[in-house]
């Protein structure tokens, strides 16, 4: 038998979460991160009652561990418990609860939220450049999140207070999803390279989108696809997000929602097909933990 992934001392001696995370994150040796120094001028320290990971810098003279200017700073919770919770959240397609995090990892309700919260934090690699550009195809598509049958709506409650997803793919490269809170325009112009070519369906809401080219299907007519003209990508990933809100979410809170569209995209950019197996997608999901502590923070963390 195979040996278990869960089994592996990164999960459950903090020593080896430190190694695991500092081979993340230093690929050439440990980094000083006041003074960027790195090399001959950085110290171990070692003994019994030493922190882990910890090292000194002896250019500017402080000491530091690979948790600094991380998502882990702030946190009081064992490295390794970290990433159990990482593991757990790269090795679910349809993410994972809050309450399955808690029961799983022994932690307290809010432990597991913030948790969560922040791994999907660090999951996003940010949406500064345009997706596309000359020769390559875009595809954009939104999409309407209702709630189930089963949940109650509160009264005066209309079809347009749904919340609102657009996702873009760039053909044989990146998924990016956001809270649509006005036009589909809007995005186009924001997200997607001017020389691409743009595929949509439902014409009429992309009038004189401001790219190369432009075609669509008409879905009204039953028009699926023409040729290579079809948004079958991004039904496929708004129909696994949409099992993940059913199935597992349940409720996620409209000021919460892009985080949650992060960690999907995140999957679906790391996923299996790619050939990243769930130990590479978490080394992955480890590196971007780096330099995301301010942000989260300015985006405002509050209970769900
Ligand atoms: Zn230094």
């Amino acid at each position: 038998m195979a040996k278990s992934v869960l089994s592996d001392a990164r999960f459950h001696s903090e020593e080896a979460a430190f190694e695991y995370v500092e081979a993340q994150l230093w690929p050439n040796g440990p980094v000083c991160p006041h003074c960027a120094t790195a090399g001959e001028k950085i110290g171990r320290l070692k003994g019994k009652t030493t922190r882990h990971g910890l090292y000194k810098c002896y250019a500017c003279r402080k000491p530091f561990t690979v948790r600094i200017g991380t998502i882990f700073e702030d946190s009081h919770l064992p490295l390794r418990l970290w990433l159990q919770a990482i593991h757990l959240l790269c090795a679910s397609k349809k993410g994972i609860s809050t309450r399955q995090l808690q029961r799983m990892l022994g932690c307290g309700m809010k432990t597991a939220w913030h948790l969560g919260h922040r791994i999907r934090h660090a999951m996003d690699p940010g949406k500064a450049s345009p997706l596309g550009g000359a020769g390559k195809t875009v595809e954009a598509d939104e999409t309407e999140l209702t709630k189930s049958r089963k949940s109650k709506r509160p009264a005066g409650h209309r079809r347009g207070d749904n919340m609102r997803v657009m996702s873009l793919v760039e053909r044989g490269g990146a998924i990016r999803s956001m809270t649509l809170d006005h036009s589909a325009m809007g995005v186009i112009y924001k997200h997607v390279h001017k020389d691409s070519r743009l595929v949509t369906d439902k014409a009429a809401h992309y009038k004189f989108p401001p790219v190369a080219s432009h075609e669509s299907v008409d879905h009204s007519k039953f028009e699926w696809a023409r040729d290579d003209v079809h948004t079958n990508t991004l039904e496929g990933f708004f129909s696994i997000f949409k099992r993940g809100l059913i199935g597992v979410y349940q409720h996620m809170d409209q000021k919460h929602l892009d985080r949650y569209l992060a960690e999907f995209d995140f999957r679906q950019n790391t996923r299996a097909k790619l050939g990243i197996d769930d130990a590479q997608r978490e080394a992955i999901a480890v590196q971007g933990m780096k330099g995301k502590r301010l942000t989260y923070r300015a985006s405002g963390s509050a209970e769900a």
